[in-house]
């Protein structure tokens, strides 16, 4: 943090600016200029402390120069990215790790129709929504529990994990008895109470950006779940809101550059949700891919114009397999590894 004052500011007042900032548990460091004085703050306290500094007297600002979040941030000289587990699956490594499976659990027949589709195309998990985050209240919202005990059998059938959204830390302990991983959607991203109670809960989150949030604010989000006790987090792009109104999202791939320089924690994308458009989600999956991506998260449906929620951006199966066949020789081209069948 530095604190800049004002120009022409006396010395009376920048010896002020020290004595309070010393006086607080920090070092102060003056750099006296031709006509500017800025004092470099050193000291381990919260960042908002350092801010009520801008109200002394002849200081014009105060600027902050490391970043907000702690534990999310990628450390100095440390390349790798941290490797996830859910299951026996890993997010993070040479293998892209891929996503799949409706938008919402229906049926028990269907899930598994697409789970085995999935799989078979090189899907490592598998997706669905049992509590639905709709726009309207008189839209389906999910089957709940039953959704969550569908979810749990196809799963271990197929042997994949699941992951799914929990909306609610009244759910948090309920969803835990089932899922394998718990996504917090993009609508609770900053749902404070829920990253910290999904944080406490010792399962792998998916944490997906909030369409209203900036790459900061998503780093801020996992920082709230990593500081509540969690250091398995994957972040994912999932499109934002912007002017555009030919697609649902706007996908900014550019977050993924920006989320692996900046964190090491793992960064997926989902096109679907991105896009909102089925014929946009294979070009989006092989351009995640190429822009560094650790994996993807795609909706599939065994009959999209049949589906109850999401079916306009939904892949058939085949639609999928094709995508994931598609997108094999881009993986190798940025030196990753797309699986094959499960
Ligand atoms: C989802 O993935 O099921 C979902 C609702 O996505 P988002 O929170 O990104 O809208
Ligand atoms: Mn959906």
């Amino acid at each position: 943090m530095v604190i800049v004052m004002q120009t022409g500011a006396p010395e009376t007042q920048v010896e002020h600016v020290i004595e309070t900032v010393t006086k607080a548990g920090f070092t102060a460091h003056p750099i006296y200029g031709v006509n500017l004085t800025v004092i470099a703050v050193v000291g381990d306290k919260t960042a908002e402390h350092i801010e009520a500094f801008g109200t002394l007297p002849g200081v014009d600002h105060v600027a902050r120069i490391d970043r907000p979040y702690k534990l999310a941030a990628r450390r100095p000289q440390v390349t790798t990215t941290t490797r996830i587990a859910v299951g026996e699956v890993v997010i993070g490594g040479d293998e892209l790790c891929i996503v799949a499976g409706p938008c919402t659990v229906e049926s028990e027949q269907g899930l598994r129709e697409v789970g085995r589709g999935v799989r078979e195309a090189g899907a490592r998990i598998l997706r669905g929504g049992a509590y639905k985050p709709r726009t309207s209240p008189y839209s389906f919202q999910g089957l709940r529990e039953a959704g969550l005990a569908v979810l749990r059998m196809a799963a271990d059938r197929l042997k994949m994990p699941f992951v799914t959204e929990v909306m609610d830390t009244r759910a948090v302990e309920l969803i835990c008895k089932y899922a394998d991983m718990l996504q917090i959607g993009a609508r609770n991203m900053q749902n404070f109470a829920l990253l910290s109670e999904v944080g406490a809960a010792g399962k792998p989150v998916l944490l997906k950006r909030g369409m209203s949030s900036t790459v900061e604010d998503l780093l801020m989000a996992a920082e709230y779940v990593m500081s509540a006790g969690s250091e398995s987090i994957v972040l994912c792009e999932r499109g934002i809101r912007t002017f555009e109104s030919g697609t649902r999202n706007t996908l900014d791939l550019s977050a993924v550059p920006a989320l692996k320089r900046y964190s090491h924690l793992p960064v997926i994308v989902d096109p679907s949700h991105g896009t909102g458009h089925a014929w946009m989600v294979p070009a989006m999956c092989k351009a995640a891919i190429a822009a560094g991506a650790d994996g993807l998260m795609v909706e599939v449906h065994q009959c999209p114009e049949e589906a109850v929620s999401d079916g306009q951006q939904s892949l058939t199966i085949e639609g999928f397999a094709r995508t994931m066949a598609e997108c094999a020789p881009v993986a190798a081209a940025v030196g990753r590894k797309l699986g094959g069948p499960a």
